[in-house]
């Protein structure tokens, strides 16, 4: 019964108490002569008071032993005295239900006042999520007030760069009449948002990769008309006035937002701004640094595909790579191609078609898939950083290549378990257009080879740095 020990009910005994006041013992009528006396219960673990029980108390006359046993059975003036002189228990069996309810006030107060925090954070975000809808509905009345403006002939005056691009641009190439096309472009007051919207009113089904190359191209023709202004550019396709595609700085690319929201974007005050992946930090100086050390190409150099198919079997029988992957069907491989003209404002690089015609992904060589989202992810590193973050790890002494740890011109085309080689189509003024350069986190970029055909045949020889153990399949 060891049970009892540590755990049950225990008395401690009270301290006598004289009571001063006026009583009169009812059997030798002396005045004042009785001593309270008695004991309290406590519910007890492990010796320490956790609940106080009963109070029994005990009154004698200590002149004659006249004794009342129980505080009911008192006489009135003995319960008035005690009223005077209250016997209390001792203060310590109070210490634990006093924590206890200490604890217990807290907790109610805490939660108490956490439900009132949240009733009031929900409340907020309620009348925030209205204002938000409210907002968004003048940015679509705002959009669709434009779309109404798209005209055949654009005016001269008032919209200069829609006049321009209906003049300039070689629609031909797309095999579009320019005179099927309706345009119309503003510029957000005190930004530098620039909005196209492009109308091809023509019976046709541009495929995805060409509407992206031909908004592509449109940028790039505002670039070269207008070298000196730095737009951030939200241009929508249309096809008869459909929706086809769209490019914001938010949104490199997107044919699934029928309802065009991304376009909204462009009549924001702050808040997509703000949410932008891409917050171009220190871009005009990144442009000056690029404009100051890059190699200014005069040439375009064709590339040897057979040749460098040949190199790339050589290498695949070299290594005998894992990790094969299915080629992906022409709907997915355009949807690539048109993410990664529209990350990297350029065509996918031709020594990449080759290579990826022979082999859609072969060991640490990238896939369809991987060549866009790599891109994707070069490009946000490159404007999120600012200057002083590009020019940590950058190789100045080598003048092959930019003085930048990072550019937009780097296509990263493959990564084993340590090292990762990408195309440089911003070499240094020393450097190759469509050099391989060795990119590792926190070191310095490399140049390895003067072209990609170079640079399998190295590979092939072991000749460059790389760690494929994984990548190999075992040969027994
Ligand atoms: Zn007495």
């Amino acid at each position: 019964m060891t049970y009892f020990l540590i755990l049950g009910v225990r008395d401690s005994k009270l301290k006598e108490k004289r009571l001063n006041a006026n009583t009169s013992c009812s059997n030798c009528q002396r005045k004042s002569s009785f001593v309270v006396s008695g004991e309290a219960s406590y519910f007890h673990l492990f010796w320490i008071p956790v609940i106080p029980l009963a109070k029994r108390l005990y009154a004698e006359c200590t002149h004659c032993g006249q004794a009342y046993n129980g505080k009911k059975n008192f006489p009135e003036d003995i319960k008035r005295a005690l009223k005077e002189q209250p016997v209390r228990r001792p203060f310590w069996h109070f210490i634990v239900p006093a924590f206890i309810a200490y604890k217990v006030l807290s907790l109610v107060f805490f939660y108490g006042y956490m439900y009132f925090e949240n009733a009031k954070e929900d409340a907020a975000y309620e009348k925030e999520e209205e204002r938000k809808e409210a907002e968004l509905a003048t940015y679509k009345d705002a959009y669709l007030t434009d779309k109404k403006s798209l005209a055949i002939t654009p005016n001269m005056e008032t919209d200069s760069i829609s006049y321009m691009l209906k003049q300039d641009f070689p629609f031909s190439n797309y095999n579009v009449d320019a005179s099927n096309v309706a345009l119309f472009s503003k510029i957000k007051q005190s930004t530098n948002r620039l909005l196209l919207l492009i109308d091809i009113q023509e019976k046709k089904n541009t495929k995805d990769a060409l509407a992206c190359m031909l908004i592509n191209d449109f940028k790039n023709k505002i670039i070269e008309t207008y070298p000196n202004k730095d737009f951030d550019y939200y241009i929508a396709l249309f096809e008869n006035g459909t929706l086809k595609i769209v490019h914001t700085p938010n949104q490199s690319y997107s044919t699934e937002y029928k309802y065009s929201v991304p376009m909204y974007s462009f009549y924001s005050q702050d808040r997509f701004a703000n949410s932008s992946v891409y917050n171009f930090k220190d871009r005009d100086a990144k442009r000056k640094m690029m404009l100051e050390n890059t190699k200014t190409v005069t040439e375009s150099s064709t590339i040897d595909t057979a040749a460098l198919k040949k190199a790339l079997m050589d290498v695949t029988k070299e290594f005998s790579f894992g990790y094969r992957f299915k080629k992906a069907s022409f709907s997915k491989r355009v949807e690539y191609e048109c993410q990664f003209v529209l990350e990297a404002g350029r065509n996918v690089p031709d020594e990449m078609f080759a290579m990826l015609e022979l082999y859609d992904g072969n060991g640490p060589f990238f896939n369809w898939r991987s060549l866009h989202g790599r891109m994707e992810n070069m490009n946000k590193e490159y404007e999120t950083a600012g200057m002083e973050k590009l020019t940590i790890n950058a190789n100045v002494d080598d003048k092959r290549l930019l003085p930048a740890s990072r550019s937009p011109h780097w296509v990263l085309f493959y990564a084993d378990n340590s090292y990762k080689y990408a195309l440089d189509f911003s070499p240094g003024k020393e450097g190759f257009v469509g050099q391989v350069i060795l990119i590792q986190p926190q070191m310095q970029p490399k140049f390895i080879a003067k072209n990609m055909l170079a640079f399998l045949k190295l590979y092939r020889n072991k000749k460059v740095p790389m760690d494929i153990e994984d990548w190999v399949v075992k040969k027994n």
